[in-house]
């Protein structure tokens, strides 16, 4: 599993300012789910192939009476679900009694914990951390995050306390054919579309050798076809589908993202769609998974409705029309069958094989028909084409000051390959390099 840190202290000590340096290696799209999580931020990051997920939390105020309740909430909280704890101070401010209250609780939390000590620009490092030994956490980190110093090395520390935390890679699990996650919102229908999918006759589930029943994967076969699904929403935990064996949590969500080769996104037809699917398909994107849109509850909704929700998902979803999206009723079964062909698709789109000669061939009709601009008077020079990755594909041009292209070229070459390879369902991604 992906390891969990959480970012905790008071306020202004740089939380927010860490977590944008730790996510930053992949666009910080952010997971940030107002209302059910208030204000904790989620982020993923990596340290050469290892990822990581960052919780940021809203921190804890030091008024003079003692913590905010709230936000302390918040904090223990993030504790919880972390496997491992950044606590932030500032260097500035010497210990504070909020941080003495928060090291008290982290002593006895029984999490990993890492105190960092931000903010020593300018200060004498030696003098300035022996303050915090006071803290009873250790050795504490000197950190400059707004200066980027020594995050590398604060993050690479810790991933050493995972050993077992490995790159996932898409190959990994073959055998289990491909590996499906069920995300979305609580109570969009995750779990009754997890037993309608399983429940089908077409399916059969294997009980998997060495895993017992509360395995979170579970492997099954349909019409010839292997996929490993897995299991969000504890549905083969639970005795009978009322009972809600535990929470919605938003890092075991993000866990499975990142474990799936593809994620069936369900939304609720009532809400069409909201802020909160958004980040969380954002996420996915951000992970490079394979995207299948399923739209529930279809059922007991009146056609003026369908019909202003089909106009809301094309206005707010047209980011990625590429990805199939079907109206289906997980209660019913209406059209629950059709998602296993978009998975399909969507899996084979995410893991094809191209020759070099093939890739390239492909891109120099398209630079024919459409020549890239010139810069500084000389014209950009695309030379080859290859395959760098796969679930997602990502596709290296070579050439000369291929790194100017600008946007409006990356979005003709993507459209472009995204037609001509038949790609459905999953992002592409594209990197260049110059002068080889
Ligand atoms: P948060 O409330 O804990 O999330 O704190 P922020 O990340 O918003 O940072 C609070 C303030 O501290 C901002 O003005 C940052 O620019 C500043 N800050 C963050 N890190 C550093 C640092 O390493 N050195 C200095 N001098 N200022 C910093
Ligand atoms: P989860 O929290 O995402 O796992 O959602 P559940 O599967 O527990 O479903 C939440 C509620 O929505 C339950 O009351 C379900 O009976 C109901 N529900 C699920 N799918 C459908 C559907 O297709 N149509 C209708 N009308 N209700 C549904």
């Amino acid at each position: 599993m992906t390891p969990v840190i959480a970012l905790v202290g008071r306020p202004n000590v740089g939380k927010s300012t860490l977590f944008n340096c730790l996510t930053r290696t992949r666009d910080a799209l952010v997971a940030d789910w107002p209302g059910l999580t208030r204000d904790r931020k989620y982020g993923e990051g990596k340290v050469g192939d290892i990822p990581y997920i960052v919780v940021d939390t809203g921190g804890v105020s030091g008024y003079e009476e003692g913590l905010d309740l709230e936000m302390a909430e918040q904090s223990y909280a993030a504790i919880q679900e972390a496997d491992l704890v950044f606590f932030m101070v500032d260097a500035r401010d010497g210990v504070t009694a909020s941080d003495l209250m928060l090291a008290k609780h982290l002593r006895t939390a029984g999490k990993k914990t890492q105190l960092v000590v931000n903010k020593v620009d300018g200060l004498n490092e030696d003098t300035v951390l022996l303050d915090f030994f006071e803290l009873g956490l250790g050795e504490p980190f000197p950190l400059a995050a707004s200066h980027n110093r020594g995050v590398t090395t604060l993050i690479t520390e810790a991933l050493e306390w995972f050993p077992d935390a490995e790159p996932i890679d898409p190959d990994a699990l073959q055998g289990s054919g491909i590996r499906l996650a069920i995300v979305g919102r609580p109570n969009v229908g995750k779990s009754t579309l997890v037993n309608r999918m399983l429940g089908e006759e077409r399916v059969v589930v294997f009980d998997q050798p060495g895993t017992t029943m509360d395995s979170i994967f579970i492997p099954f076969e349909r019409e010839g076809v292997d996929y490993t699904l897995i299991d969000t929403a504890g549905v083969r935990r639970r005795k009978n589908i009322t009972e809600a064996v535990e929470k919605f949590s938003i890092i075991k969500t993000l866990q499975a993202i990142q474990q799936a080769n593809v994620v069936v996104m369900v939304l609720d037809a009532r809400d069409s769609v909201v802020e909160q699917d958004l980040h969380m398909l954002h996420f996915v994107l951000q992970a490079g998974r394979s995207v299948v849109l399923a739209v529930n509850k279809w059922d007991n909704m009146t056609l003026d409705d369908r019909e202003q929700v089909k106009k809301d998902l094309d206005r707010r979803m047209s980011f990625m029309d590429w990805a199939d999206l079907h109206f289906i009723s997980a209660k019913h079964g209406t059209n629950v069958g059709h998602l296993f062909a978009s998975v399909q698709k969507a899996y084979e789109s995410a893991t094809k094989q191209w020759s070099t000669n093939h890739l390239t061939e492909l891109m120099n009709g398209l630079v024919q028909e459409h020549q890239p601009p010139l810069v500084n008077g000389r014209r950009i020079k695309l030379r080859y084409a290859h395959l760098g990755g796969r679930n997602p594909p990502v596709i290296v041009i070579h050439g000369n000051q291929v790194e100017k292209l600008p946007s409006s070229y990356h979005r003709y070459l993507e459209n472009s390959f995204r037609q001509i390879l038949d790609l459905r369902g999953t992002p592409i991604r594209f990197e260049f390099r110059s002068g080889e």
